[in-house]
């Protein structure tokens, strides 16, 4: 490996709708620092253990797996890695939760979907097409069972001094970047892509957070770190990682003012936020992530007083 840190793309196969992700192999005295770990298929196994090989290290050499984030296609791999190599997994407390969540319900996550959803009202017939669209995945929630906490700050050896971590929750509660420090390059998960807006929902797993602001929180912590340039699990290098945080920023506080001004208009329920604020899906499970979408704007302007709910005959509506 001539390089500190070589960045592998790992292909998803058919189970995701991103095409793959990139996972970045960075070198340590006695072996490598792996962050991120790619979807638990056939596919991402044998393309991570084949680069591995070709770059002339064993799996066992793997030191540690950070995962910035528990989303299927971050930390899939992590369960069996650790039982075939005892790799040692970390993760940020609040993302260890999430997954404390998906064991206990296990199988049955998608009814924890139907019942969080009817709160709001939402129409049956929706929510039996995105428990359908959703079965496949839960075999794939499962993830290992001992895990090292990540702390704010916990740096990590490299051949090219220490990569840190900076807590940057939002698109998850637990999201986690890591800052090679002396180039001040920040490994970012999720945190920021290039051309996307990453995801930033409520779901039945995450009820109790409000990931819109804590996202804003993030972005204003990263603007003020000064990072030189922002490597990501998804797409292009960002270069401009201060231009692109503004656009963020920017697009997020123009949809809190037109979300603001849609309920000002009168009463809405989730649904009607969703389709009017955010655009129809036919598909159900995009459908599924424009809701979570709808119900953390509502969670950011209820929090900041400026949106209010009432419980009519016909549920839960929300004005401002
Ligand atoms: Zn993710």
């Amino acid at each position: 490996m001539d390089h500190v840190w070589v960045p592998v793309r790992l292909p998803l196969g058919d189970k995701s709708y991103l095409q793959d992700i990139t996972v970045y192999l960075i070198k340590t005295d006695t072996g490598v620092i792996l962050i991120d770990s790619g979807l638990n298929v056939p596919e991402s196994y044998a393309t991570l253990t084949n680069l591995l090989d070709q770059e002339g290290y064993r799996p066992e050499q793997i030191d540690a797996l950070l995962l910035t984030h528990y989303h299927l296609d971050h930390s899939g791999l992590a369960l069996r890695l650790q039982k075939k190599f005892f790799t040692p997994v970390y993760i940020h407390r609040n993302d260890g939760k999430v997954l404390e969540f998906f064991r206990k319900h296990v199988g049955s996550y998608t009814d924890c979907v139907e019942e969080f959803f009817s709160t709001f009202g939402i129409p049956d017939q929706t929510l039996t097409r995105i428990k359908r669209e959703l079965e496949p995945f839960q075999e794939l929630l499962v993830g290992p069972s001992e895990m090292q906490t990540l702390e704010e700050g916990q740096e990590f050896e490299t051949v090219s001094g220490n990569i840190a971590a900076v807590f940057t929750p939002g698109h998850t509660p637990g999201h986690v970047s890591f800052m090679h420090t002396k180039t001040r390059i920040l490994f970012g998960g999720d945190f920021l892509l290039e051309r996307e807006f990453p995801h930033v929902g409520i779901f039945p797993h995450t009820q109790q957070y409000n990931p819109l602001k804590d996202y804003i929180n993030s972005l204003e912590k990263i603007r003020k770190l000064r990072v030189s340039q922002i490597l990501p699990s998804h797409g292009k290098v960002i270069r401009d990682p201060e231009r692109r945080i503004a656009d963020v920023y920017g697009f997020i506080q123009n949809k809190i003012a037109d979300i603001y001004h849609l309920l000002k208009k009168g009463p809405l329920t989730v649904m009607q936020i969703c389709n009017q604020g955010f655009g129809y899906e036919h598909d159900a499970l995009s459908c599924f992530f424009l809701l979570t979408l709808s119900l953390a704007y509502i969670r950011y302007l209820q929090e900041e007083h400026m949106v209010v709910a009432k419980r009519d005959k016909v549920g839960i509506r929300f004005t401002a």
